[in-house]
Order: structure tokens, then C-alpha cells, then sequence
């Protein structure tokens, strides 16, 4: 079956909805989401949404953005961060006037507390900026997007699985996509088509992400010729739940929760002297390990605590409910009485499919667009987050750079036409799926799958190093040719989640080769990406983005591009 649409946007978690409501002010759009929409990840944020209302103490947006630079280690895109920190006060009041429930100050304005790496004067000390809706601020977003998209009568299919993009002759025509419940291939045609696909915290073993993160929209691109930009920055999350990976918001330690190691030690103190426990991710869960290596984890094993005890009951409860259930129904401990085992837990890609600020995806060390495809979200890096992303921020990206998505594609459709579609679009598609379904070898996706993010966890995660990393590419390049080998039981048409989960597989392997590859290539430790024979960061030589691109005999080339300074020059990153 073939759709028309002026606009098709994949993706409806808040970068995808934010867009959609834009977007559809002029033009026609629909939003196609593997999900139900409001399954999206982006329900699953806890902790808030930065802008610097200044409504508990002064704040600015400049220090917002000095924040964001160097919590980036020096290499996010400034005036792309700019524009995030300057437009996100806006941004965010606009989501109170859609109706986003905020926790509120005593005199009813937007409440803020304090977050890791968001601090006032340049550095000072903690401030207060990330606005909340108690430990449930992603799905307050989403339902109230989600609300607006249909008052706005955008077009949704739910549950249809992108599994392809049109481009040709750089131009990008529409994409292609597998209806969940009957198996039926749909063609969309487009003017311009954006992908807020989230994020692939699923090529890891231990991650907070949904089991639907598996970089979808990364790996449908890489494959048609769009580089992927800063792929080795992985967020390791400092405190996920031990070996569960589910998330503790760092709203926790925002309220005033403390790690300690097994001497009952405030470690964050040695690492991070100004703002100790709200130091970056990157430091903490380095800290963590650092602390478990030198034999202070918790019963000599790979954890710490994370101690909520002194906040007491009414404060868990009223600040951060679902946390505290997690905690009682994962692990049976009241955190009111008895700290939490964590653990560092794979948490959020800062690389992803390059864009420009207005969202359009580029495709070269020159930022050349391709014409009509776009990016937003954790899918996309535009670059705000560089090596390693602010607490808060994601959201934040999702409206800022979701609207500036959204109007740009309303602006550019009003003048597009629809370009040729080739002869038989979902050709490819039909032969990958057919492949998968004859195919009858022994191999099982389930058990590459496992190995894979059991190999990732050991070789790419918080610490890496020439010998782990070309560990990986082998691991990687046998994985492959088993993948080849692979054989579904459910041969059928419908709700067939064994050929969507063999698919997937493809796509997790494909991109896990470009963090490995990236990785492996930047010798330097930057951010997120920590390598221990090469432990300093290297401005240098490596101020500049990674471009990993994809050939048909899938081999991997790099390219860089460099970063964009207006305002801050890199220094020293000390908390
Ligand atoms: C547990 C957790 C807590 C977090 N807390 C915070 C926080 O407090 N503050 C903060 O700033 N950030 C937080 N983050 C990060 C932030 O929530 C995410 O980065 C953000 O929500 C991603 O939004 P998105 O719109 O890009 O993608 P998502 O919300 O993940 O949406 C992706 C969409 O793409 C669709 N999709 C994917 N693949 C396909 C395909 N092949 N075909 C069709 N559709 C597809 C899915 O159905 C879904 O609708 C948290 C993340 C996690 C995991």
C-alpha cells in the first residue's frame, strides 16, 4: 500500500510529537511509531527539563550554556547549545501553557532543584534549573504532546516498524515501513521526512533504555549512505540499579542523596571537591568504578550505595514516588530505611544521524543537507550534547530542537514538490525480509543478541582501550557472519515479533561497529569516552566530531568535522 504525505515523521516520543505539532500547523503529516506512542521512552524520564526560569534563585541562561559546554567536554556545537539554553525558557513555559503538570513552588510557579553538572556564576556552585513533574516529568511531556498532536488531528500509525529510507540523488522521498499486526509492507511518500527514533541503549547488557532502543533510525540511515557523528560517546548513568540497570534519577542525589562506598565514605568528595555527588555522569560512574577497582565497592563486589535514608519518608514520597517504588518492588528496600545497590547502567547516546540547527540531516565535513530528511531527539546530534550529555538536557533537546525541526519542514514543504519515487521501493525490504524468514541455519538471534551486549558491556563501556576495542571488532565481525546463519520459528504474517526482534538484530550490529570503530579511532580520552592508554584529552588533535560512514561490503571509513567555538574556549574540566 502506498501513503502520501507532505510530511512523515518516524518516531513519537517527544522529539517526533514536538515536530508533528509543528509541522502540522501547515502542512499534512503523519507519524509513524513502532510503539504505541505514548509507550515511547521518552515516558520513562524521571528526574526534568532544564531552562533557567530563575524561579527559586537567579539564573541565566548564558551559565546555563557555560554548563553545557564544558559538562560536554568542549565538544558540543556552541551555537547549536546557544540556542538550546536560550531557547528553553520559552520552550518549556509554552509546555505549561499545553498543560504540562508541573510540581509547583509555594507561590505556583514551575519548581526547579538541583541537577548534575547545572551550576550558577560559571561553575560556582549547584543551582536549581531542572524543572519537574516529581519523578514523572518524561510522561507528563509525552501525554501532553501527545494530546496536542490530536487536537491538531495529526495522522498517527502506531505500531508500524520503519524499516527503510528512500534517497536518492541525495534527496530523501519517503520511507518504508512493516505493519506490525498483519505483516503488510507500506510505502510513504514524502516531502520531508524526520526520524526521532531514540536512542541503542539495547547493544549494552545493563541499561535503563526501553527494549524497544535499538538505534533503529541510525542504523536505517548508516545503511543508505548518512554518516553517524560522535558514535563512541555512550553515557554510562551513574546509578541504575544493581545488575537491573533500571534508573535512580539523578533527582535523587538533586534532593540532596549521597553515594558511599563500603566504608561508608561520601567518595564524591576525592573526585568532584565544589559539587561532589552532582559532578557529571562521565566522572561519577568512573568514580564508581574507580572505587570498586580499588576494592571499596560494597561487599568487595561491583556496586556502591546510594544513600536517600536522611531525606525521609514525606520527601520520598512526595518528590520522588517512583523511584521509591521501583526500589521496594525491584530489590524489597524501603529507601526511606535502607540505601540502594547501583551501578553505572548504559543510558543515552550523545552521537547519532548529524544535523544542522534547523534539524536537517547533513552528510559531509561541510554540513551539506540532505534535501528533505531531518533528525531530532536522542536519534539525532546536532551536536548539544558533545562527549557527554547534562543531566535534563535530552528533554530540553526533545521541545527545542523538535520545534525548530517541526518549522523548518513546514517552511521548506510549502515550496517542495514530491520527487519521482523509484520504480519498486520496498524491493529491498521484501528481499531482507524473505532472507530472514527462508533463511534455516542454527544460529539463534536471541544468542547473538546476548552475547553481543554482554561483549559491548565488557569492551566498550565506561573504560575501553586498544586491546578491548579490537577485541570487539573480532567479537563484532563473528557475530556477523553468524547473523547469516540465523534462523525465526515464526514464519507467519502477523505480529510476527521474532522476524521485527531478527531486524532489529541487523541494526544493533551495524551501529554497535561505529561506536566500536569511532571508538577505536579516537585516541584520546574526551567526555564519556575514557581510554585507558590514552587517559588525557587531546585538544589538538581531537577537537573535531567523528563521522563514521558505512560502504555496500560493510566497512566502516571515518571522517571529522570540526567543532563550532563561539564563546568558550576548552579549559580544564574540574568540578
Ligand atoms: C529511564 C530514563 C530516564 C530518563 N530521564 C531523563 C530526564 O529526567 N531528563 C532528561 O532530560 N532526559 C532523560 N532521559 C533521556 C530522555 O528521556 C531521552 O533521551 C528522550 O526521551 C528520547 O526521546 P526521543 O523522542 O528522541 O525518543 P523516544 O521517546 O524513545 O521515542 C522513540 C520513538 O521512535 C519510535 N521508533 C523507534 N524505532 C522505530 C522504527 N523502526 N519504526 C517506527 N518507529 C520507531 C518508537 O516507537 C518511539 O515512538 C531518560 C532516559 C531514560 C531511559
Amino acid at each position: 500500500m502506498v501513503h502520501q504525505f507532505d510530511v512523515v515523521i518516524v518516531g513519537a516520543g517527544g522529539a517526533g510529537l514536538r515536530a508533528a505539532l509543528e509541522a502540522s500547523k501547515t502542512a499534512n503529516v503523519a507519524v509513524l511509531s513502532k510503539l504505541y506512542p505514548v509507550r515511547s521512552h521518552t515516558g520513562a524520564a524521571q528526574g526534568g527539563m532544564s531552562a533557567a526560569l530563575g524561579n527559586h534563585e537567579e539564573d541565566h541562561w548564558k551559565w546555563h550554556m557555560y554548563d553545557t559546554v564544558k559538562g560536554s567536554d568542549y565538544l558540543g556545537d556552541q551555537d547549536a547549545i546557544e540556542i538550546l539554553c536560550r531557547d528553553a525558557v520559552d520552550a518549556v513555559i509554552e509546555m505549561e501553557h499545553f498543560g504540562l503538570p508541573f510540581s509547583r513552588t509555594e507561590d505556583g510557579k514551575i519548581a526547579q532543584r538541583p541537577f548534575g553538572g547545572h551550576t550558577r556564576n560559571y561553575g560556582e556552585k549547584a543551582v536549581r534549573r531542572a524543572c519537574y513533574a516529581a519523578d514523572r516529568t518524561g510522561h507528563m511531556i509525552l501525554h501532553t504532546l501527545f494530546e496536542q498532536c490530536m487536537k491538531q488531528h495529526v495522522r498517527f500509525f502506531n505500531e508500524f516498524h520503519v524499516a527503510d529510507v528512500i534517497i536518492e540523488d541525495n534527496v530523501c522521498k519517503g520511507v518504508v515501513a512493516i505493519e506490525i499486526k498483519t505483516g503488510e509492507i507500506h510505502v510513504f511518500h514524502a516531502k520531508a521526512v524526520l526520524f526521532a527514533t531514540g536512542g541503542y541503549g539495547r547493544a549494552f547488557k545493563i541499561t535503563s533504555n526501553a527494549h524497544a532502543y535499538t538505534g533503529d533510525g541510525m542504523a536505517i540511515v548508516f545503511r543508505r549512505g548518512v554518516p553517524l557523528e560522535d558514535m563512541e560517546f555512550v553515557q554510562f548513568h551513574p546509578t541504575g540499579l544493581r545488575k537491573l540497570g533500571v534508573l535512580i534519577t539523578e533527582g535523587a542525589r538533586g534532593e540532596g542523596g549521597i553515594l558511599r562506598n563500603n566504608e561508608g565514605e561520601r567518595f564524591m568528595e576525592k573526585y568532584a571537591p565544589s559539587i561532589k555527588d552532582l559532578a557529571p555522569r562521565d566522572m561519577v560512574s568512573r568514580a564508581i568504578y574507580q572505587e570498586v577497582q580499588e576494592g571499596r565497592g560494597i561487599n568487595g563486589e561491583d556496586y556502591v550505595l546510594l544513600d536517600l535514608t536522611h531525606l525521609g519518608s514525606e520527601v520520598l514520597e512526595e518528590k520522588l514516588p517512583d523511584i521509591s517504588f521501583f526500589t521496594r518492588t525491584y530489590l524489597g528496600i524501603e529507601p526511606a530505611d535502607e540505601p540502594i545497590p547501583v551501578q553505572p547502567t548504559c543510558h543515552y547516546a550523545m552521537g547519532g544521524i548529524p544535523t544542522n540547527v534547523d534539524g536537517q540531516v547533513v552528510y559531509d565535513s561541510d554540513n551539506t543537507p540532505v534535501t528533505g530528511l531531518y533528525a531530532a531527539g536522542e536519534s539525532a546530534c546536532v551536536s548539544v550534547h558533545g562527549a557527554n550529555r547534562l543531566g535534563t538536557n535530552s528533554l530540553l533537546d526533545l521541545v527545542v530542537y523538535g520545534r525548530r525541526s517541526g518549522r523548518h519542514i513546514a517552511k521548506f514543504v510549502q515550496n517542495a514538490e514530491f520527487s519521482a519515487m523509484p520504480e519498486a521501493p520496498a524491493t529491498d525490504l521484501e528481499e531482507r525480509i524473505r532472507w530472514i524468514k527462508e533463511s534455516d541455519g542454527d544460529e539463534s538471534p536471541e544468542e547473538i543478541r546476548t552475547e553481543l551486549q554482554r561483549e559491548m558491556m565488557d569492551n566498550v563501556s565506561v573504560f575501553r582501550s586498544k586491546e578491548t576495542l579490537t577485541k570487539m571488532q573480532s567479537i563484532l565481525a563473528d557475530l556477523k557472519e553468524r547473523f547469516q546463519n540465523i534462523s525465526i520459528m515464526d514464519k507467519g504474517s502477523f505480529f510476527n515479533t521474532d522476524l521485527l526482534d531478527a531486524i532489529e538484530l541487523g541494526y544493533l550490529l551495524d551501529f554497535s561497529s561505529a561506536i566500536v570503530e569511532s571508538a577505536l579511532a579516537r585516541q584520546e580520552s574526551r567526555g564519556a569516552h575514557y581510554r585507558e592508554d590514552f587517559q588525557d584529552r587531546d585538544d589538538e588533535n581531537w577537537l573535531k566530531h567523528s563521522l563514521a560512514y558505512l560502504d555496500d561490503e560493510g566497512n566502516i571509513s571515518m571522517d571529522y568535522k570540526p567543532v563550532v567555538i563561539t564563546e568558550f574556549q576548552p579549559k580544564e574540566r574540574k568540578y
